[in-house]
């Protein structure tokens, strides 16, 4: 799933602008992500200049983390 890291986010409101789905949002209090609309297209971490937003790789690929070199 998409995560934003706080401490980078300057709160541009650009990621929010680039979303087709319309999960992101910009509040007073900072930028709101609504997952369950979000399909991970990426758009938003392509665009973000300080790199504030990622997925969560874990939840997101799960099955494709496997140890399957052996
Ligand atoms: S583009 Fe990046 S810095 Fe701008 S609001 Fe979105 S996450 Fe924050
Ligand atoms: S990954 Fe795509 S759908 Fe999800 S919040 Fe970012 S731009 Fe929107």
């Amino acid at each position: 799933m998409l995560q934003l890291d706080l401490k980078l986010c300057g709160e541009c409101g650009g990621c929010v602008a680039v979303c087709p789905q319309g999960a992101l949002e910009l509040y007073s209090h900072g930028l709101l992500i609504k997952s369950d609309r979000c399909n991970l297209c990426e758009n938003c971490i392509v665009f973000c200049p300080v790199g504030a937003l990622g997925i969560n790789t874990v939840q997101a690929k799960n099955s494709s983390l496997g140890k399957d070199k052996y």
